[in-house]
């Protein structure tokens, strides 16, 4: 894997893609800072290494040039975290860039403007990608949400820098602690799968059960499952096209000697509602009229056995509907047995949308060993896909 460490930038244009898509107030300002924070280490190896930045990204999904989606709200933000003024081009190609970039001296960096203001970014166009690529001297990728695009910037652009490309320091620690999760792991491996739809996790059960030891299973997924196998589950979600399938994972899970656990009781609820009554039932007898929203007390104590045993644990899903305060009690209890066995020594790795949303919310975020910064990225790294913003660097 090339990475950033094997290159001396010494005097060169190093053309960074970033992923600085991030979310603006009605004023345009930065209400979340953690993407431009994670471009830093890679922004300030090149520039102490005595050379200069060309950071490009997107932002929004603009449909042609839209003011509200320029990326020059964001110059004043970038400056004050990378601690150095930042240049901004008007355009991400043309003679305005093309001046400012070769004008650049080392030590200081250039923005371009959204690379999607150009249908051709997202179109992967060739042309595009070779005036991009003629800004740098170098290509860096390191914009991990968007490694599963073969836009202009995230890929085809790679293959005007045969020799001088690599991966960012972000993206090289996504790709990391992937594989030290499903690839170099030290057992027992546990995955914890939640979340609504077991259609949505299903090619990532598939591709990780050969690579672990447990799976818990919870949230909505739980109930595809138990009534697979005859469960009562009242009015809770479920998957009723998919209970065939939810028996043949057990039964491949059990021939490739995977345990799975799943819940054994539930909060149930009246309503999918906050303010809804409650009860603690067995999740095999929910009572008609009442769906389970969330891991009951003796789910959490088994599955907090299962993870303080466990070397290596990844985290896709919440186990309960927690944007609901009444029903986030699970993924809170689930996120501080991951807590407590990573302090004993086990790498976990939360990784996929909505847990992400979950650890931070609760604060748990610093207690992990790894948080993955891409949602869909990091759900088709799970699924065994190779992405093509990572194969790219690696084609020669
Ligand atoms: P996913 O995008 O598939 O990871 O699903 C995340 C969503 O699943 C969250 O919005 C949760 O509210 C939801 N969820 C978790 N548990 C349940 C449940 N028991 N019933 C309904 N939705 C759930």
């Amino acid at each position: 894997m090339k990475t950033l460490q094997d290159i001396n930038f010494n005097g060169k244009k190093a053309l960074i893609r970033v992923d600085f898509n991030v979310p603006l107030d009605e004023n345009f300002n930065v209400t979340d800072t953690t993407r431009i924070e994670a471009a830093k280490p890679t922004i300030d190896k090149i520039l102490a290494d005595g050379g200069s930045v060309i950071l490009m990204s997107h932002l929004g999904r603009p449909k042609g040039v839209e003011e509200k989606y320029s990326l020059k709200h964001i110059v004043q933000t970038t400056s004050k975290i990378l601690g150095k003024d930042v240049k901004f081009a008007t355009d991400s190609i043309g003679s305005e860039a093309q001046k400012a970039a070769a004008d650049l001296k080392p030590g200081e960096i250039l923005l371009l403007e959204n690379l999607r203001f150009h249908k051709e970014e997202e179109g992967g166009d060739v042309e595009f990608s070779k005036n991009l690529a003629a800004l740098g001297d170098v290509y860096v990728n390191d914009a991990f949400g968007t490694a599963h695009r073969a836009h202009a910037s995230t890929t085809i652009i790679a293959q005007f820098f045969p020799e001088e490309k690599c991966f960012g320091t972000l993206l090289a620690k996504e790709i990391d602690s992937l594989n030290k999760v499903l690839n170099n792991s030290e057992k027992p491996v546990t995955a914890v799968l939640g979340g609504s739809k077991v259609s949505s996790k299903i090619t990532v059960i598939e591709n990780i059960l050969d690579k672990i030891d447990h799976m818990i299973v919870g949230g909505g997924m739980t109930f595809t499952f138990i009534k697979a196998q005859g469960g009562q589950i009242g009015q809770s979600i479920c998957e009723d096209d998919k209970l065939e399938l939810a028996l043949e994972i057990l039964e491949k899970a059990k021939q490739k000697n995977v345990q799975i656990h799943l819940p054994v009781d539930v909060i149930a609820a009246d309503a999918f509602d906050n303010t809804a009554n409650t009860q603690v039932v067995d999740v095999t007898k929910i009572p008609d009229g009442w769906q389970g929203l969330d891991a009951g007390p003796k789910s959490l104590e088994l599955f907090d056995k299962v993870i303080g045993e466990s070397k290596t644990i990844l985290w896709n899903g919440p186990l309960g509907v927690f944007e609901m305060e009444n029903f986030a009690n699970g993924t809170i209890a689930l996120g501080n047995s991951i807590a407590e066995a990573t302090k004993k020594g086990a790498f976990s790795l939360v990784g996929g949308g909505d847990s992400v949303a979950a650890v931070k919310q609760f604060g748990l975020e610093p207690k992990m060993s790894y948080v993955s910064t891409g949602g869909g990225a990091m759900l088709e790294m799970l699924e065994g896909k190779t992405l093509p913003g990572i194969a790219a660097i690696l084609e020669s």
